[in-house]
């Protein structure tokens, strides 16, 4: 292991947004130094992203059991095997982590680990030795966090983390939290034969998401027999005999075994020298420009610990892995454009699957843009009738300029149904390289695939629907 020394480039993180700038620096020649205190692939690897997916994977595969005889198909759901389960988890885990552990080695990557603070604009100390750099990248990233008061104990209130690592099917479980992880987490355990209830302050599942998905995953949910209650704040719990009692702010009393808390994540940054070194930190998030620079020239920072001052930023794995990029590329001397956060996809992949990318329509009445919709149902592609998924697809795209002329841009794609996350991938293109609904209505999708919701809607934006009736 190094033992100190100086390097181009002294990384303070080994997640996502990390990893990913160490590895396209080294691309460029740069020597670099990836400090982790534990694991290299961070949150993403081995609490998020993976781990959570492998568990909705094995709740598909649970579903499909429990529902075989609808196809055909003779078989018994005798139930979930905890232990195995997460093994099968785990080896997802384990075989991606050596994979990047090698990669970032054949890329000459040092990496050392440890627990690092940032000693000065140029250096990081670990295990008391120094790493100095011409430049520093603070990647720390994120943890779990609770409300004012709420104490997670790890057994009966836990966190997604805690969540992971649960070997038994809880018989019941109220999820604080209708965002991303917690309908993810709905998802897995009514798979797994659990009773579930979100409790969510907003009006809706998914707030960030447009109104009309949540709705048709609301409607999903409540026919899989999963409960939620909207708009309502959490105001306390308590222990019972058997688990946790939860009051709402409508007085509503709800019990459960388990509380998950997933009221979103907080920054890693508390006592790890940023502001001491004239880094701006806003509660606990490093203020970075579009380019995720600090106002110290020697210091940028990416992935879910930073804040850009007018921008939404979503903390997700692969902006993570863009802003790294972006970083190294900056930092090997090219010029790469800023990050167009409205062209992030976001996949919510719960069953059924939310996917979006753009705007809403609601963004863009308060950009002051007049927008043109359609909403392509799933009940009229012959790929989702043959899963038996419900859904829609909608596209919105600017209004046009002159009567009865053709839309403009196409400013927002908002998916919802089984599998319809693989299909954000050609929306991002679409809405990323700035095209109008009649250049991708003549290009031809596939049949019979999900994909051709994404040009069945765009044909009926461009005024030639092929099977879409409004
Ligand atoms: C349950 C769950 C599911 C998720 N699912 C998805 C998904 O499906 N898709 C998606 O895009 N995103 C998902 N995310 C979000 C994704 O995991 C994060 O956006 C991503 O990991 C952020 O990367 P990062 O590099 O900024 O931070 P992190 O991944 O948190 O990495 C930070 C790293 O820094 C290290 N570190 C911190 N402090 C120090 C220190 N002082 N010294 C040395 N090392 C330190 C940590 O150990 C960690 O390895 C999910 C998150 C959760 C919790």
């Amino acid at each position: 292991m190094a033992e100190g020394g100086h390097y181009d480039i002294v990384i303070l993180g080994g997640g996502s947004g990390g990893y990913a700038c160490a590895l396209r620096a080294a691309e460029f020649g740069k020597r670099v130094a990836l400090i982790e205190k534990d694991k290299v692939g961070g949150t993403c690897l081995h609490r998020g992203c993976i781990p959570t997916k492998a568990l909705l994977h094995a709740a598909e595969v649970a579903d499909s059991a429990r529902e075989s005889e609808k196809f055909g198909v003779r078989t018994s759901f005798e139930g979930i095997e905890m232990p195995s389960v997460l093994s099968y988890q785990q080896g997802v885990v384990e075989r991606l982590w050596k994979g990047l552990q090698g990669t970032l080695a054949g890329r000459k990557v040092d990496v050392i680990y440890g627990d690092g603070r940032l000693a000065s604009p140029t250096s990081v100390t670990v295990n008391g030795a120094t790493y100095t750099g011409d430049h520093v990248v603070l990647a720390s990233g994120s943890e779990p966090r609770s409300l004012p008061g709420l104490e997670l104990d790890g057994e009966r209130i836990i966190s997604s983390d805690d969540a992971l690592r649960l070997d038994r099917v809880p018989s019941s479980v109220i999820i604080l939290g209708g965002g991303v992880i917690g309908v993810e987490f709905a998802s897995v355990w009514r798979s797994f034969g659990a009773a579930v209830t979100i409790v969510e302050m907003a009006p809706q599942l998914l707030p960030l998401e447009d109104e009309g998905s949540a709705k048709v995953l609301q409607r999903v949910f409540r026919r899989r027999g999963i409960g939620f209650e909207l708009g309502t704040p959490f105001q306390s719990v308590s222990y019972t005999d058997t688990g946790v009692a939860v009051t709402l702010g409508n007085g509503k009393q709800l019990e459960a075994e388990l509380l998950l808390v997933a009221v979103g994540r907080g920054p890693v940054s508390a006592g790890l020298g940023y502001e001491e070194n004239g880094v701006t930190v806003t509660r606990g998030f490093v203020e970075v420009n579009e380019l995720c620079q600090t106002p110290v020239p020697t210091i940028s920072a990416v992935g879910d610990l930073v804040a850009i001052p007018g921008i939404a930023h979503p903390q997700l794995a692969h902006v993570g892995f863009a802003e790294g990029i972006m970083v190294a590329e900056r930092l090997g001397g090219l010029d790469p454009r800023p990050i167009d956060y409205d062209g992030v996809p976001r996949i919510t992949y719960s069953e059924p699957e939310v996917a979006s990318v753009g705007i809403t329509a609601v963004q863009a009445e308060q950009r002051g843009i007049s927008v043109v919709e359609v909403n392509y149902p799933l009940g009229g592609n012959g790929k989702s009738v043959i899963l038996g998924t419900q859904g829609q697809a909608k596209v919105i795209a600017e209004a046009p300029s002159t009567p009865g002329g053709q839309p403009g841009r196409v400013l927002g794609v908002h998916l919802v149904g089984s599998r319809v996350g693989e299909l954000i991938a050609e929306a991002q293109l679409i809405f990323n390289w700035d095209a109008e609904p009649d250049d991708v209505a003549a290009l031809i999708h596939p049949h019979p695939t999900q994909s051709e919701i994404i040009g069945e809607a765009h044909l009926a934006l461009a005024g030639k629907p092929l099977h879409f009736h409004a």
